[in-house]
């Protein structure tokens, strides 16, 4: 520990405060969009392709219509699975605006993987892309139910039968527009995945005062990194992180879209043209996960007749280094601001770093109506500062609870509205949080989620893996690596176990981390899995 025990314990809440706004969430995103109608709203980076403001309010109001005459309505799921492109914008905001629910799958599953997102959810309706669509579609044929009607976002490859494809659709003159269907702010409006403190990764169900209010805490004065659009001036924001992560639903899809920006579509991450759009599109706020930074700090490309047009750096959703910020500064030869955010799927984000403040390796302060604090993981005892506990968290941008879920709900939002984060930290003296370390069992590959749970289920399915624990260690490309322990009944080999678990498993999942063999799994006296053996084991080997 590293505060005495007679720090004066308290909880941290944010001086500034936000109002949750009203109704649905898809019209405050875009309320304002007729201020900046002929500003280009979407791009795609690589076909160049785009919508301006006014196409896409008007494509936003036709997806709604679409979805109408195929029978959905409000409260209705529609799984969204597709890449990154300039479509997602519209069919994301377009089922929000009818009241129905879009509940965004991981565009790189597995047809197993995502055939449970698609029963959990009840999806009523998909959309999938050309990319997704060999996992979708043998997941739609393995699903006992009726089969699921499925709209195709396909540009190149020849449609499949039997499926509408959505350009003809958004295209359709007998479709009429859909009015925007008033929903209270309380109501369901999406459903992104996460696997919270234990086990597979479950529906989180949150709502549009959740996202609003979450646009509200970005856009205030004391951390906002936005311009709004105004005359000639229009930021861009290159838009690689994933549409299905909150990450970038948040920041992407809902606030560069709020303010009037340009969204400029990358459907996949790719080093090489990274920075070079950078300067193409004269990016002034860039939006990064450690690894980018990582990436940033080593690539010969980034300098300062790279980074013009470079501000500010924002960097969160997994431990960011803390000499980052400073060596990339050096980089670009200027000061950047360099913020760092705090954040998960099922509070969004809560903690960032305060305009013109910089406190290294801290995540920030919380953000206006957030508060936190920090509880003993032995005692529950409410600690000081600099004292290090599991961080709870209270925000108008909670989730309403897990679908499906009534247990892991209540095991992770106490009965006065606290999440329980399962990330261990601590704040100083200044109210500024710095997270250290895990309590809870999630790994983070690249800033995506893996659930250790999911690929022991998926080992045990190995005929010759009696018992398999499943952590994380480090790695400079990935941030971390998952690694297996397993059990065998008979002999096998490293190659044998990873081959069957890559084979079945999306690929930032895979062993990179490696496999290893051990006699016997570390148990406590009820039979329970020790994981974190399983994690002294693995960084005593490093
Ligand atoms: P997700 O729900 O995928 O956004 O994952 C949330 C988790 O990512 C958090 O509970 C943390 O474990 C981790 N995380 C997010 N932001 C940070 C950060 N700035 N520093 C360390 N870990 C972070």
């Amino acid at each position: 520990q590293l505060g005495s025990s007679s720090a004066v314990q308290q909880v941290i809440s944010s001086e500034f405060e936000i109002n949750t706004p009203k109704g649905n969430v898809a019209t405050y995103i875009l309320q304002n969009a007729s201020q900046w109608s002929k500003h280009t709203a979407v791009e795609c980076s690589v076909t160049g392709r785009s919508y301006t403001y006014s196409q896409l309010v008007d494509q936003v109001a036709k997806f709604g219509g679409v979805l109408q005459k195929m029978g959905i309505g409000p409260g209705d799921r529609v799984g969204v699975m597709m890449l990154n492109c300039l479509e997602y914008p519209i069919v994301f905001l377009g089922t929000l605006f009818i009241g129905a629910v879009p509940a965004v799958y991981n565009s790189s599953y597995t047809a197993e993987e995502v055939s449970k997102q698609l029963v959990d959810s009840g999806a009523k309706l998909v959309v999938g892309d050309e990319a997704c669509w060999g996992a979708l579609s043998v997941a739609l044929r393995q699903m006992s139910r009726p089969a699921i009607p499925t709209i195709l976002n396909f540009h190149s490859s020849p449609l499949p039968q039997g499926h509408p494809k959505l350009s003809q659709l958004l295209e359709d003159q007998n479709i009429p527009f859909a009015d925007a269907v008033e929903v209270d702010e309380t109501e369901l409006a999406f459903i992104p995945y996460s696997s919270g403190t234990t086990g597979n990764p479950k529906g989180v169900k949150l709502s549009h005062g959740a996202l609003s209010s979450s646009l509200e805490m970005l856009a205030h004065p004391s951390v906002s990194l936005i311009r709004q659009t105004s005359g000639n001036e229009q930021d861009s924001c290159l838009c690689y992180l994933p549409f299905f992560h909150i990450y970038g639903i948040n920041f992407h899809l809902a606030n560069a879209i709020k303010h009037g920006g340009r969204v400029v579509v990358v459907p996949k991450f790719d080093p090489s043209t990274y920075v070079s759009n950078l300067f193409k599109y004269k990016v002034r706020v860039i939006h990064t996960v450690p690894t980018v930074l990582n990436f940033l700090m080593q690539s010969p490309q980034v300098g300062p007749d790279t980074m013009t047009h470079v501000e500010a750096v924002l960097c969160g959703a997994a431990p960011v280094s803390h000499t980052a910020a400073s060596s990339l500064a050096k980089k670009m030869d200027k000061h950047i601001q360099f913020v760092e955010g705090y954040g998960m799927t099922e509070v969004m984000i809560t903690h960032m770093t305060p305009l013109g403040e910089d406190k290294v390796g801290s995540c920030g302060k919380c953000l206006p109506s957030v508060s936190t604090k920090i509880i003993d993981l032995q005692d529950g005892r409410l600690l000081g500062p600099n004292e290090q506990g599991e961080l709870y968290i209270k925000t108008p941008s909670i989730m309403s609870g897990y679908d499906n879920n009534d247990k892991a709900t209540q095991d992770t939002i106490t009965e006065d509205g606290w999440v329980k984060s399962g990330d261990i930290g601590f704040y100083d003296e200044d109210g500024f949080f710095s997270v250290i370390d895990r309590s809870k069992e999630l790994i983070k590959v690249k800033a995506l989620q893996v659930a250790p749970s999911e690929l022991e289920e998926v080992l045990l399915q190995h005929p010759k893996v009696v018992e398999a624990g499943v952590v994380g260690v480090p790695d400079e490309r990935l941030g971390e690596a998952p690694r297996a322990y397993v059990v065998t009944s008979n002999p096998t080999t490293p190659n044998e176990i990873k081959e069957f678990v890559d084979t079945r498993v999306a690929p930032y999942k895979r062993l990179v981390g490696g496999v290893v063999f051990i006699n016997e799994m570390p148990k406590n006296q009820t039979g329970k899995m020790l994981r974190k053996e399983l994690r002294k084991m693995a960084l005593s080997s490093l």
